[in-house]
């Protein structure tokens, strides 16, 4: 920390220490009280990760048979089926997400969001579909009256990425949205150009062979959907990006869990949620391995809306289809000891997302926006 005029050029060492003394006493409260608050908090990186229109159903139960059996007669034939069923919904859903489950909810954080233990997560727009829901977790305020199309243009609003670059003062590397979906251009600040946006078919520029490859490869490998590309290109661009600069406030944007369900395609569906689960064990194995990351990083992991939960409407979502206000929410924490399943909680919110990464890296985030949703306290209560 600089305490005082640098410059001795023109002005005498008593004159300086007569005005410096003053503020110094200041300083040195200012600091104390800091160091108090921040003893045994670890965090300073946040991640934040979604997994577009990701339903409760597969997050907490795995594969659904009902639903694949209305995609496919012969369902119990496939080689997906044979990978991903089980007795149980708890091993259902290790098989289809073995290191969210098995390593990551153990360990290392807890998931709120199953209805069956009685603990819920919704969105507070009333619309349920991708601009609202992500306009409401990056800002912290659902405005269904004014954003109400993915088409929507500009952000009006700053987002919490926009808040902790200038918080923390991050240059333009330093913070940094990868997303599958080239919408996040729009979403993810009001005022863009000021951190890296990489998002749908956007080139990656990379010294590294491999992902200058990668880079030209997104736009000559076409999925089903126009506007996202696959997963895939996004992540190794992320991983790459954490890699050289090591930003410390990031959003990975996926999109296949939604795309595929609009599709109908329930076995592309659980293949995707088994190949997101294979990224964040790669991106996990980063973190522990970084010295910037490692012991230093909070994570929030979660959906922009839910789907329906019927054969004829777990594809869809919007304000007419039922249920698909219901949502889910993982926290990973140096700082947080809650691990495994929420149980009997109180019902959180979507717009609390960006309130409880600041309060990750103890900063305020109502220094932006007071009518954002509030921290997430059960994650703090001792
Ligand atoms: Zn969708």
């Amino acid at each position: 920390m600089y305490l005082g005029p640098r410059d001795h050029r023109s002005v005498s060492r008593i004159r300086i220490l007569r005005r410096a003394i003053r503020p110094l006493a200041v300083v040195i409260l200012a600091v104390t009280a800091v160091t108090a608050i921040s003893a045994q908090q670890q965090t300073k990186n946040v991640i934040l990760i979604t997994l577009d229109g990701a339903r409760t159903q597969e997050i907490f139960g795995g594969l659904d048979e009902e639903i694949f059996r209305s995609t496919n007669k012969s369902f119990q034939k496939t080689a997906t089926y044979k990978r991903f069923s089980a007795a149980t919904a708890k091993e259902r859903r290790e098989k289809l997400m073995p290191f969210f489950w098995k390593t990551l909810l153990v360990s290392y954080g807890s998931i709120a969001g199953d209805r069956e233990l009685n603990s819920s997560v919704q969105t507070t727009n009333k619309l349920f579909f991708s601009y609202p829901g992500y306009s409401e977790m990056l800002t912290g305020q659902a405005h269904d009256d004014v954003i109400k199309s993915n088409s929507h243009p500009q952000n009006p609003y700053p987002s919490v990425l926009d808040f902790l670059q200038k918080k923390l003062k991050l240059d333009k590397d330093q913070v940094a949205d990868f997303s599958s979906w080239d919408a996040f251009e729009r979403i993810s600040t009001n005022s863009p150009g000021k951190f890296v946006i990489n998002a749908g078919y956007m080139a990656y520029d990379s010294t590294d062979k491999e992902i200058a490859g990668l880079s030209r490869a997104q736009f000559e490998t076409l999925p089903a959907w126009n506007g996202a590309r696959f997963d895939y290109y996004t992540f190794r661009f992320a991983l790459a990006h954490m890699r050289k600069f090591h930003p410390r406030v990031i959003h990975i944007g996926f999109d296949e869990t939604d795309d595929w369900a609009h599709e109908k395609n329930y076995e592309r569906l659980l293949q995707t949620l088994n190949m997101t689960d294979g990224f964040l064990k790669e991106l996990w194995e980063l973190v522990q391995t970084d010295p910037t990351y490692k012991g230093r990083t909070s994570f929030i992991i979660t959906t922009d809306h839910g789907r329906g939960k019927t054969i004829a409407d777990w594809h869809d979502h919007g304000a007419d289809v039922a249920e698909a206000q219901n949502i889910w929410m993982a926290f990973f924490s140096p700082d947080v000891k809650l691990r495994g399943e929420w149980k009997d909680a109180e019902t959180i919110y979507l717009n609390q997302v960006p309130a409880t990464l600041c309060r990750y890296l103890n900063l305020d985030y109502s220094d932006q926006n007071p009518k954002a949703g509030k921290p997430i306290e059960q994650l703090f209560a001792e």
